[in-house]
């Protein structure tokens, strides 16, 4: 029996069947011509919000086949899309359609995977992700983790797992605020801001952050980040942990991980890996000593919603003891209910983590890993890192633009016209300011879509490639596109300011 008043908000058999067919049908059509429609919306914000008008809330429902199409034009006509070949900003994948099929199912059946008992079949399906992730990146079979939200929330969860077991030993009951020493962290100055933003949360404060700078390969200096914990320990601080980036955000530098640790091991701190962005790169076995260190580290932050083409939002912390995740998320006495005999796996996610209630990402991640299988993966992110040299060496060639940086699937480079080409040094206050709005030029143009890095003070344009529609085709045309465009900047800079 349907109480009356559900009756609005189910859907009888047929016709959900109808509109959601006719939605598969739109979202198939939608995939197949993303590369013929523009990159990015040129309507405004206030244009979009004209667009949705200022209706309050519909006192009254209405049938959902109609919002759902309404929903499916907005979406389609006014969206930036990431799975467009010529997207290669900031660090957003085209998602696996697979993903988006996965998505539907996981929120059909609505597992809540925070507790066994909640989501039995989905709590498996996320442990055996979280076991395929680690592998994939060569970390041991021992470690465990947790799927979330994304690389801010995987560091965090890192960051306070850290706190918890290298800060004071009655830090879960008494906090920090009875701690006399102060507590530091130490990350090279390319790292995200995430780790600001956790300084700032978990209670170290901002200037808890010790940014150590880079050597001339971009990676953070180990010299001085010994340096630099010798000094803190003289001067009474208690260091905690130290982050090495796997990939860092701007120019997908790798630190040297074995050196960190090291490090790590002799102070006994924690070895924290940033890997959001780089970590599945150490799969590629032409690329894996460039990470090597990488399985000594006590946790490592990567995310599949980056360079494993899952849909937003999947991010994971796998940590080497995941007994220190239930020391610092669990409120129940350490080891309460978890068990790693496989008699009785029982685990309940809401003790490993922040969340609570949690929905079943593991599903769209799982589904396409198995698809593609570890050589399909290894196949689609080196084909990734080809295209991003491919960009750099035509950087290269050309005498309009100057090639910066490559490492891993990110390409920075700049325009430099002509008339600058003799002196760049001498221009280079023009040089950043030109490319700055040719960035947001590029942006606003529609055809293709590149971010911004400021490399040894250098405004660059910056291409990250986690794209697997991206071919050599659409490589060629983003530089053609970029010659156009910075002419055309330049040629509007010098007419407005009369000189260069
Ligand atoms: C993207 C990124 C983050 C932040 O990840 P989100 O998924 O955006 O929360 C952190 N660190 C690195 C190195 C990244 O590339």
């Amino acid at each position: 029996m349907t109480s009356e008043s559900s009756k609005g908000i189910q859907i009888p058999p047929g016709e959900f069947k109808k509109i959601g067919y006719e939605l598969i049908d739109q979202i198939a059509l939608f995939l197949d011509t993303i590369a013929q429609r523009p990159v990015t919306t040129e309507k405004s914000s206030i244009e979009l919000m004209d667009l949705l008008g200022d209706d309050p809330l519909p006192e009254l429902g209405r049938p959902p086949g109609e919002i759902l199409s309404k929903a499916t034009e907005l979406l389609f006509n006014y969206s930036l899309l990431n799975g467009h070949p010529k997207f290669s900003g900031y660090i957003t994948s085209s998602p696996a359609p697979l993903g988006a099929l996965a998505d539907l199912l996981a929120s059909a059946v609505n597992p809540n995977v925070g507790a066994y008992s909640l989501s039995p079949v989905a709590t498996e399906i996320e442990k055996q992700t979280v076991r395929w992730l680690a592998a994939f990146v060569g970390l041991p079979a021992t470690c465990g983790g947790l799927l979330v939200s994304g690389g801010n929330m995987a560091n965090f969860t890192a960051f306070i797992t850290a706190r918890t077991i290298k800060g004071p030993p009655e830090i879960k009951e008494e906090g920090i605020s009875n701690e006399s020493m102060k507590l530091t962290v130490y990350c090279p100055v390319s790292t995200h801001s995430w780790i600001e933003k956790a300084a700032v949360l978990f209670g170290l404060g901002a200037r808890s952050v010790r940014w150590i700078a880079l050597n001339k390969a971009g990676q953070m200096d180990n010299r001085l980040l010994e340096q630099k914990i010798n000094e803190d320990l003289s001067n009474g601080c208690r260091p905690l942990m130290v982050i090495g980036n796997a990939g860092d955000v701007s120019t997908g530098a790798v630190d040297d991980l074995e050196g960190v640790a090291a490090i790590c091991k002799k102070y006994m701190l924690w070895f924290h890996v940033d890997g959001a962005y780089g970590a599945p790169a150490a799969a590629v076995p032409e690329l894996k000593h460039l990470f090597d260190g990488i399985e000594k580290a006590d946790s490592v932050a990567m995310d599949p919603h980056k360079w494993l083409y899952s849909p937003l939002e999947a991010g994971c912390v796998l940590v080497k003891d995941p007994h220190h995740l239930l020391t610092t998320f669990s409120s129940h006495p350490v080891y309460y209910n978890f068990n790693n005999d496989s008699n009785n796996p029982t685990l309940n996610y809401y003790e490993y983590g922040f969340q609570n209630s949690r929905g079943f990402r593991a599903l769209k991640i799982w589904t396409v890993l198995q698809q593609m299988g570890k050589a399909g993966y290894i196949g689609l992110i080196n084909e990734n890192i080809a295209l991003s040299r491919l960009l750099f060496q035509l950087a290269e060639a050309h005498s309009e633009l100057e090639a910066v940086t490559q490492n891993l699937s990110i390409t920075t480079f700049r325009f430099v016209p002509e008339a600058c080409q003799a002196d760049p040094v001498g221009h280079e206050l023009y040089l950043n300011k030109l490319n700055e709005a040719l960035v947001n030029q590029l942006q606003a143009g529609g055809e293709v879509f590149l971010s911004n890095a400021v490399v040894m003070g250098k405004y660059c344009l910056r291409s990250c490639l986690v794209n697997f529609r991206t071919s050599k085709k659409d490589i060629h045309e983003i530089v053609d596109v970029v010659i156009r465009e910075g002419r055309n900047v330049h040629q509007n800079l010098i007419s407005k300011q009369g000189n260069y």
